[in-house]
């Protein structure tokens, strides 16, 4: 097996790395920087840029320039949290036929898998350009408050640009398997991750080599996009007050604004004051109008501050999931690229009376951690470190009158499986319907609906007679798997399965070929021979 690497494939930013030596290393992009903006640009004469050279000329191309996929990824079009994402973004989204989301760009639709592969396999050239050797299998990382949909969808993205995916871990974990591995700690760890567009909690059991998640929780609505919205709306509202215009509407001035904002935010960490000044925002009857305006650190705490206590409640459900006292733990380790706001550390030490964790680069830990995890599952050094995570939902199905019945409970050690007897009810049938979800309601109509699947075939017996075991099991990807046994015959039980969201293997092959014939370069065109 040749060289693996580790991706992090972030909101707003990506990192990929590897191990040189038995240290876990970055891998600079063909810019020589340690992250690359996840975004992805299609140009009028349909050419595809990705990392920089597409943040770049965002602000003249705003429509076709596509960021934070990773917040459509595996998501529902009708969901609350794209309608009101929609709004926001200069680029368009159309519902397609299934309920998922399709991106307009440069007159064509992309999946949000689509995209995601145009910045993996930039990663991918970037590790193949920087270690000079072809790469074919990674360790990706996601949230660990991915559900399985998002998880299947960064898989699939994988897939389309021809990545084998080792394994898909969560990101916090990852970050503490950097961190342990290189301090060789023991204890209890708390990873507070609050990233581009996500947060997540992770509290993690460390001894001997074995990283054990004891609970995860998090909110995939959480991150630092929403700081840069919070001052976005403050400005486009002044500015309304001002002049009595609505800045929301025109997308160039958004992208600017945007662009501004998060520049600010990020000054704000270092600096106490900053301004905006974007000239010649917008053009009216009587002449151009500027966008002028002074922020100090704690006008903007106070704006956000909210959002930080969000995620400490957050905290405080996966430290009782966990069964694990604050003070109790050994230590904190932030990361994220928003964790880097000083608000965010201080609250952050104040909930857990102790500092985090220093010497830790928020942006690259993750990555350095997938490399690893890659390196240990492609050499098979089980027993240098073991990783036992969870699973952060309950999987169940959904019960007469619309009920649910869980099946695996959320913060189990994965892989987990479970059996369960199901028979039929009426004479003779021949076919039984299980509709499985993912959540925590007792109202199946308020989880996530993964799949239906369909045992058929099952041979003619008086109503309850035929006993089919059906298995649930959660692989280490946190993906679901499903299969059944009719226990009377001990034949492998014929299931159809219906996913509620989604690829299709047939659309999935589409989409690879596609791909081959349009954006695949030949190893002599990338320097590889
Ligand atoms: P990540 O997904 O970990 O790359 O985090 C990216 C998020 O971190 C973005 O929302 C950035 O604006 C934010 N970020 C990066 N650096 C800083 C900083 N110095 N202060 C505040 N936020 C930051």
């Amino acid at each position: 097996m040749g060289e693996v690497i580790g991706i992090d494939l972030g909101t707003t930013f990506s990192c990929v790395a590897y191990l040189n030596g038995d240290t876990p290393a970055i891998i600079p992009n063909l810019e020589g920087s340690n992250t690359t903006p996840s975004v992805v640009s299609f140009t009028a004469d349909g050419q595809s840029l990705v990392g920089m050279p597409a943040w770049r000329q965002a602000v003249i191309n705003p429509e076709n320039t596509i960021y934070s996929v990773k917040r459509l990824i595996g998501r529902k079009f009708n969901s609350q949290e794209i309608k009101n994402l929609k709004s926001r973004l200069p680029y368009k989204l159309v519902e397609a036929a299934n309920g998922d989301i399709l991106i307009e760009a440069a007159g064509k639709l992309y999946t949000p898998q689509e995209i995601s592969a145009l910045i993996l396999n930039y990663l991918k050239e970037c590790a193949e350009n920087f270690l000079g050797t072809r790469i074919e299998d990674a360790v990706i990382t996601v949230p660990a408050y991915f559900d399985d949909h998002q998880r299947q969808a960064t898989k699939d993205a994988a897939t389309i640009c021809g990545l084998n995916v080792l394994r898909i871990i969560n990101e916090p974990t990852a970050a503490s398997l950097a961190y342990g591995f290189n301090n060789r700690k023991s204890g209890l760890i708390a990873v507070y991750d609050l990233g581009g567009g996500t947060f997540d909690i992770t509290v993690l059991e460390l001894q001997d080599g074995v990283f054990h998640v004891l609970s995860t929780a998090g909110d995939t609505f959480l991150g630092g996009d929403d700081f840069d919205n919070r001052l976005m709306g403050w400005l486009l509202e002044e500015f309304q007050k001002e002049h009595g215009i609505d800045l929301s509407q025109d997308r160039y001035a958004l992208q600017r604004i945007k662009e501004a904002t998060e520049k600010a935010k990020r000054e704000l960490s270092f600096a106490v004051e900053t301004e905006i000044n974007l000239p010649f925002i917008c053009a009216t009857d009587t002449g151009s109008l500027h966008l002028r305006k002074r922020v100090n650190r704690s006008f903007f705490e106070n704006l956000t501050r909210d959002l930080v206590e969000r995620s400490l409640q957050i905290c405080e459900r996966a430290l009782n999931d966990a069964r694990v006292k604050k003070e109790k733990i050994d230590e904190v380790i932030l990361v994220g690229g928003q964790s880097r706001m000083p608000l965010v550390k201080q609250m952050v030490q104040e909930f857990f009376g102790r500092p985090p964790a220093v010497r830790i680069n928020p942006d690259e830990i993750v990555a350095m951690g997938a490399a690893l995890q890659a390196v240990i599952l492609s050499r098979e050094i089980k027993d240098m470190v073991l990783l036992l995570d969870v699973t952060p939902f309950s999987l169940g199905i959904e019960t007469e009158n619309g009920g649910f019945q869980k099946i695996i409970e959320r913060n189990t050690t994965i892989p987990a499986r479970k059996t369960m007897a199901f028979t039929t009810v009426e004479h003779n049938q021949r076919r039984v319907r299980i509709h499985v979800l993912q959540g925590e309601s007792d109202r199946a109509q308020d989880n996530v609906s993964l799949a239906t699947f369909e045992l058929v075939g099952i041979d003619p017996a008086p109503a309850g007679v035929p006993q089919i075991d059906v298995t649930f099991e959660i692989d280490a990807d946190g993906i679901l798997k499903v299969s059944a046994r009719d226990v009377g015959t001990g034949r492998e039980q014929k299931i159809e399965i219906k996913p509620s969201a989604g690829l299709l293997p047939e659309q999935l092959d589409e989409i690879v070929d596609k791909w081959k014939k349009e954006v695949k370069k030949p190893d002599d065109e990338k320097g590889l021979l």
